[in-house]
């Protein structure tokens, strides 16, 4: 049966670094069937909202989804419901994609664009599992409320429930099996949270260790648990010593970020999100649209060939072409295939050619 991937490039540098992601699409698997769309700013210019109910069947209906980027300076002064990024929270949330998985992957010709010395980053390939449609960011109540004393009171609800806690856990542990690097420090899953001041991360604690016990202990994946300030420390101390990082949205959105920047440009970090089994995900670069370089052919395609990559892998089901771009962008970088964000001076469409010759 065809597979088809939706193909969303969005705003700024999305069509240009889609465009090369479609190159290497070809080459790799070219049974496939691309299908496109509109989304975010591109989406509003045409159809005066940045996500339609028609893109959004769509990206229900096909086997995964790959977006470029959203937003730009264009649709600034547009209401908050129609900019660009609320397309975006849209579709996460239209799709159900709960799970965000952020790889942090260092390839050794790039360690020492780190912000860490070479030998903590080296090698380094850890994956953050973050729940990214529950917790403080969704919770209700929230809001601002003027008090009767003139001053004002900001608050938002962070909470998790036990089936939210419990399928984000288990596709923790499905990815952490597949790994298979239990004999690292804290290898396995480690989850975190602040189970010390917060209820709700008592709460999560509780939920994580209770499903370990009850349906998850046979599979011979250890679990660990770490305050999420910890973590923030362990990740620039010793971060080859995680394997799969378990956190809920807000801690999840901080150690991912943080992890992003041991492995160099963000021009080379993608992501993943996962809905329930059979089910279609969302897949994008970590990166923005780059307004400051949207058109000069500067952007590095990296990010969005390797959320390619991360389709092929967990909705696609073609582990091989995964692993063989991967390879490809592993050895362009060894040969010296750099942007400028990485200190080179190659366009997007010569970066996509590198890659393509080592396909
Ligand atoms: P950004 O990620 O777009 O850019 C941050 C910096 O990184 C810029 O200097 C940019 O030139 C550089 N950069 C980003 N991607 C690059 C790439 N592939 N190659 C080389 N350099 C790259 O973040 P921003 O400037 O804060 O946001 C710009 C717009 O993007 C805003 O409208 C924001 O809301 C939107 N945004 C969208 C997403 C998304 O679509 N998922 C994510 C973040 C920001």
């Amino acid at each position: 049966m065809t597979q088809t991937l939706l193909l969303l490039p969005g705003d700024g540098i999305g069509p240009e670094v889609i465009e090369q992601t479609v190159r290497v699409a070809e080459k790799i698997a070219p049974d496939l069937a691309l299908d496109y769309g509109l989304v975010g700013g591109a989406s509003y210019d045409e159809h005066g909202t940045p996500l339609t109910d028609e893109t959004l069947a769509r990206a229900k209906a096909v086997d995964a989804v790959l977006m470029g980027s959203v937003g730009g300076p264009k649709w600034d002064s547009v209401a908050r419901h129609h900019r660009p990024e609320a397309g975006l929270l849209n579709l996460r949330k239209g799709m159900d994609v709960y799970a965000n998985l952020r790889p942090a992957l260092c390839f050794s010709a790039l360690a020492d664009a780190s912000a860490l010395k070479r030998h903590l980053v080296e090698g380094l390939d850890i994956l953050i599992v973050r729940e990214l449609v529950g917790g403080v960011y969704f919770g209700q109540p929230k809001g601002i409320e003027t008090l009767a004393d003139g001053t004002r009171r900001g608050f938002d609800n962070a909470e998790y429930t036990t089936p939210e806690i419990h399928r984000i856990t288990r596709v923790a542990f499905d990815i952490a099996k597949g790994r298979g690097n239990s004999d690292r420090r804290w290898g396995g899953v480690c989850s975190v949270e602040k189970s010390n001041v917060m209820d709700s991360g008592q709460l999560w604690k509780e939920e994580v260790q209770a499903l370990y016990d009850a349906e998850l202990k046979d599979m011979g994946v250890p679990l660990h648990h770490m305050l999420a300030d910890a973590c923030a420390m362990q990740l620039v101390r010793e971060p080859k010593g995680f394997d799969v990082i378990l956190a809920d949205n807000l801690f999840g959105d901080m150690l991912s970020d943080e992890a992003s920047m041991l492995t160099g440009s963000i021009g080379m970090l993608p992501s993943a999100s996962l809905s329930d089994a059979g089910k279609p995900g969302l897949y994008e670069p970590v990166h923005g649209s780059a307004p400051d370089i949207a058109g000069q052919g500067k952007a590095n395609p990296c990010a969005a060939i390797l959320s390619l990559e991360m389709a092929l892998r967990w909705n696609l089901g073609r582990s091989d072409a995964a692993d063989a771009i991967t390879q490809a962008v592993s050895n362009a970088l060894d040969k010296g295939a750099r942007t400028p964000d990485l200190g080179g001076e190659m366009s997007t469409s010569q970066m996509g050619d590198a890659i393509l010759a080592e396909l």
